[in-house]
């Protein structure tokens, strides 16, 4: 006798909007978390378009948009020189923009949804075990409880156990580079409607506008501080951005620092187990994807589930990964690439930048990076 019909292991955004789209469609769904309170580090910053779509049939993204700020142009540049410029404001959405909103924020109203809905998130329980059989799983927890379901998600992060106890490899490699990231205030000439990534010498670096007058900084450094002072942060957008002295830090909120990899999990289903999110791939930040990626995975994860469910051929979930997983390898190319060509010896880049500033200036290549930053390619 199973407990219930779908176990969702972690309660970040994939794990969420799955969640929430199970128990919207009326499926029996328990979601366990290992942390005893959500997480309010703030990773990811961009809500891409597709990802508000897929959220607009959980009644999420108005939400979502109220907390936001609506950013319509994306750049790369060197200095101040544009090298591709990409103006979402034209495409064929509602959300013809990238909305800036805090993860914890996402995070917090998807959580809200969840609840309004009737589900809830059993919190701190941390899954150590897994075994299927013909008819469901045994989960066990570290507490000593056991829960049985008809399927298991792993919506557990990059270290995911699910994926781990399912025998899924994961291959890839890391970054030698770590990242720093930092909330700041500033003074001078960041745009508040724009998100910048610049190809900068020393390595890539993207300022984002965020609600409140913030903007988020993100670079891959040799060694990067535990906490970034706003010292530090200056030297960065001082030595990476439009030039010294442009961008005055006059303000540090919060900052951190992280390892990137960059991995795809071999299949997203073993079984009866299944996985989504950053259990199932992990890339760099460049281009904020990750997010998007997990959330749209929840939403047609629970399609599939609800499918096989209600008496469709479990094939369906085959068909979950086969759909997902090249949609990830896509995406972890691309950010691969951004991440890469930031950071071309001298030479190469004066001949990087001759060739994006022909090539950023065709309208076709503006408007297919635009259709791949807001996920709108993968309708
Ligand atoms: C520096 C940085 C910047 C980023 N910027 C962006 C961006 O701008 N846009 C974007 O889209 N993405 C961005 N990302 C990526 C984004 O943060 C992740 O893709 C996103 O958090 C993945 O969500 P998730 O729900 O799949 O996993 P997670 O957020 O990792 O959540 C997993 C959950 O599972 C729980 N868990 C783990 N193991 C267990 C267990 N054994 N038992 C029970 N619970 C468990 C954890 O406690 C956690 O709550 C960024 C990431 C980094 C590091």
């Amino acid at each position: 006798m199973n407990d219930t019909d779908v176990l969702v292991i972690g309660a970040g955004p994939s794990g969420l909007t799955l969640a929430a789209s199970l128990v919207s469609k009326g499926i029996t769904t328990t979601v366990v978390d290992r942390q005893a309170a959500g997480a309010n580090t703030s990773r990811a910053a961009v809500v891409n378009a597709r990802t508000l779509e897929v959220l607009d049939g959980l009644d999420v993204s108005r939400r979502l948009v109220k907390e936001g700020v609506q950013a319509p142009r994306f750049t790369i540049r060197d200095g101040r020189r544009v090298l591709i410029p990409v103006d979402f404001s034209a495409l064929p959405t509602e959300y013809p923009y990238s909305l800036m909103v805090p993860q914890a924020t996402t995070e917090r109203l998807l959580l809200d949804r969840l609840t309004e809905l009737g589900g809830t998130v059993i919190r701190p329980k941390t899954l150590t075990s897994l075994a299927q059989d013909a008819d469901g799983v045994t989960a066990t927890f570290d507490d000593g409880d056991t829960i049985r379901a008809r399927y298991v998600v792993g919506a557990d992060g990059m270290h995911s156990t699910v994926r781990e106890q399912a025998g899924i490899g994961f291959e890839g490699g890391a970054y030698e580079e770590s990242f720093t990231l930092a909330d700041v205030r500033l003074r001078g000439e960041a745009p508040v409607d724009e998100v910048i990534l610049f190809w900068a010498k020393a390595g890539l670096t993207v300022v984002a506008p965020l609600p409140g007058d913030i903007f988020r900084i993100v670079a891959p450094v040799p060694e990067a501080p535990e906490e970034p002072s706003a010292e530090f942060i200056q030297q960065l957008l001082d030595e990476r951005g439009f030039g010294a002295g442009r961008m005055v830090v006059t303000d540090i909120i919060w900052g951190s620092r992280f390892r990137i990899h960059h991995r795809v999990a071999d299949t997203y289903r073993a079984g009866r187990l299944l996985l989504a999110g950053d259990a199932a791939h992990v890339h760099s930040p460049a281009g904020g994807q990750g997010m998007n990626l997990g959330i749209q995975d929840g939403v047609a994860l629970a399609d599939a589930l609800a499918a096989v469910l209600g008496g469709a051929p479990d094939s369906v979930l085959d068909d979950y990964s086969a759909a997902r997983r090249p949609i990830a390898q896509g995406v972890v190319e691309m950010t691969d690439r951004l991440t890469r060509l930031a950071t071309l010896p001298r030479a190469a880049r004066s001949f990087r930048n001759a060739v994006f500033g022909v090539a950023g200036r065709v309208p076709a290549v503006q408007r297919a990076l635009a259709l791949r930053l807001s996920g709108l390619v993968n309708r």
